[in-house]
């Protein structure tokens, strides 16, 4: 669903029909922190670029709202975790580098060079 920011989010959902006025981080209620999200929150968030850059269908994120400095300065911050590999996934966007090997045109590539 799209953000208030225009960016595509999986986590993202919204209802205003028939009176309903309902704006939810599915990512920040998954860690039980809704009730400190805002959808203010969506404009600064790493999780649409994420997405897009990475599809990857084992990589899984989690997300939290952090305080900064006297509760000021709130953000999302996101970790991610590959359920294949099971290891924390450093860079996302990237992946954990070992997505190709399940892909049998990187695989054909690799035998025939
Ligand atoms: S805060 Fe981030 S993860 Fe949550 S709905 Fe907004 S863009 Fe998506």
């Amino acid at each position: 669903m799209e953000t208030p920011y225009g960016k595509d989010c999986s986590y993202y959902y919204e209802d205003y029909n028939r009176g309903r006025d309902i704006q939810e981080c599915r990512l920040a209620a998954k860690a039980g922190k809704l009730h400190e999200w805002t959808p203010k929150l969506c404009q600064n968030c790493p999780v649409p670029g994420i997405e897009r850059a990475n599809s990857c269908k084992h990589m899984m994120l989690d997300g939290e709202v952090k305080k900064g400095f006297l509760g000021m300065n709130k953000r999302m911050e996101c970790s991610a975790f590959c359920t294949k590999t099971l290891q924390d996934v450093k860079e996302p966007q990237i992946g954990c580098g070992h997505c190709h090997e399940d892909n049998p045109i990187w695989e054909a590539l690799l035998r025939d060079s």
